[in-house]
């Protein structure tokens, strides 16, 4: 073919990329303006690939066909505007790995919720014994996966960074989870544009797909309409009966209503607690009823789950004192969620890289149920103005140790103590895993 692809981060989606585009007759070349790691670096070598890393060669990759970036990379990087300047198209992994393959694809997207629901989804598919390969935040590259596997369904997790290069892709079923505000500053600033590129998961679909969104959630109530020509729209709703889709009903149950299909199961029988993991439990519910699964092998999938780690983990009790990590929480609506779950006194670890936040809406939950706060970022002086008022007791500190220490003194047999920071994790850390693995520890250590 002699096409040339130019791979911008050597990273799981790029390295990926870079397998599946040398497999099938690309000439490819991978630039990271990082060192690549040891692992992303022999498999570059081993498949005979080019790369070069702590730097952007910028005349080698601006003579490419196609560029393909990693999601990290945003779009005001001079580098991506000289590409685009040249009209030298800019795709995301799920683009062009979608293009070399025919599997159903289930494409889930939202602000939260999404690792969750996307390891839900493919754990019932699995039950289910279809061929399925699950990609996203966990787990091999989709791009990877499609070049050495052959599956006949994908549960694709996507972010909003893979949605903006996404242009010819089309899901078979899309979920709309959330739209809560996070990342703005790739978005201008803009909760409008952030909306935008979160819809586009439905792009292309047309009455022969689905798109199954939640109905509670105010910006999609207003979004999303029934077109003549997009997708079938299954909603799920806690608040509502609905004809179509799946609600909550006072009896406890779960249900499903499709084709004129009903499915139900106790609530208490799902495996995710917390109301925000109701909402993901219908989503995967559905998805899987519009594969046509089995109602008992769905009821399973979704009472014997096993969550990932830092998501609302519960880590066991010291001196009558209980620990729950949920790193994950890098914005407000997942702490919000997190909060909204604890039923006992919470001494509430917060902070690090503030996204410019804004963290009104949780000043009731906190007011009746936080009794002290440990920051835990470089820079507090948001959380101290926001809270301070409502919540006395507020400690800073700077490293996983030490906020565990301090919430461990300021706790008292029967709190809990719960590390939901609503922010991202680089000041202080390398990712969120590594904050919730240094909590782990420092818990396991007291
Ligand atoms: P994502 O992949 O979208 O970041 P995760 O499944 O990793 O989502 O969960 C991220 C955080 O959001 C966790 O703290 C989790 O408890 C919380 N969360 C999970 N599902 C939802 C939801 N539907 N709405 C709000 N918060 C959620």
């Amino acid at each position: 073919m002699g096409r040339r692809l130019v791979i911008l981060g050597a990273g799981e989606s790029g390295t990926g990329t870079a397998i599946l585009a040398r497999k099938k007759g690309w000439e490819v070349f991978v630039s990271d303006l990082q060192p690549i790691k040891k692992h992303y670096k022999d498999a570059l070598i081993h498949n005979d690939i080019s790369w070069e890393e702590g730097r952007h060669s910028e005349l080698t990759i601006l003579n490419a066909d196609e560029v393909m970036k990693s999601p990290g990379i945003p779009d005001r990087v001079p580098l991506v505007k000289a590409i685009r300047a040249k009209g030298i198209p800019v795709v995301s992994e799920i683009e062009f790995a979608g293009r070399y393959t025919n599997a159903r694809t289930i494409c889930i997207t939202g602000s939260n919720g999404k690792t969750t629901t996307t390891l839900l989804t493919g754990h019932i598919m699995k039950k289910a014994g279809l061929n399925v390969g699950i990609a996203g935040n966990v787990g091999s590259s989709f791009a990877w996966q499609v070049a050495e596997q052959q599956h006949d369904v994908y549960v694709l997790e996507i972010s909003s960074f893979q949605l903006d290069g996404m242009l010819e892709f089309r899901a078979d079923i899309s979920v709309l989870l959330n739209i809560t505000p996070d990342h703005l500053d790739r978005y201008d600033h803009s909760f409008e544009k952030y909306t935008e590129s979160k819809l586009r998961i439905m792009q292309n679909q047309t009455p022969e797909q689905y798109c199954i969104y939640c109905a509670d959630d105010p910006v999609l109530q207003t979004k999303m309409v029934q077109k003549n020509n997009g997708p079938r729209l299954i909603p799920f709703s806690i608040a509502h009966p609905l004809k179509e889709g799946a609600w909550t009903s006072n009896d406890g149950k779960l249900n499903i209503n499709l084709n004129t299909e009903e499915f139900n199961m106790d609530i208490l029988e799902l495996s995710l607690k917390g109301r925000h993991n109701i909402y993901n439990s219908m989503a995967s519910g559905i998805a899987a009823r519009l594969l046509d699964i089995r109602k008992e092998v769905i009821r399973e999938g979704l009472s014997d789950f096993q969550n990932v780690e830092h998501r609302l983990e519960p880590l066991g009790f010291v001196r009558g004192i209980e620990f729950i990590n949920d790193s994950k929480a890098t914005n407000v609506n997942s702490t919000w969620y997190a909060l909204e779950s604890m039923n006992k006194p919470v001494i509430w670890i917060v902070g690090g890289q503030d996204k410019g936040n804004d963290y009104s809406g949780l000043l009731e939950l906190v007011e009746k149920k936080v009794k002290a706060i440990v920051c835990l970022g470089k820079d507090n002086s948001r959380i101290k103005e926001v809270f301070g008022a409502i919540v006395p007791a507020i400690f800073e500190t700077r490293t996983a140790r030490d906020a565990v220490k301090a919430a461990y003194l300021a706790g008292a047999p029967g709190d809990v103590v719960l590390l939901s920071p609503a922010c991202a994790s680089f000041d202080l850390f390398e990712n969120f895993e590594d904050r919730g693995k240094q909590f782990k520890q420092a818990v396991y250590d007291l």
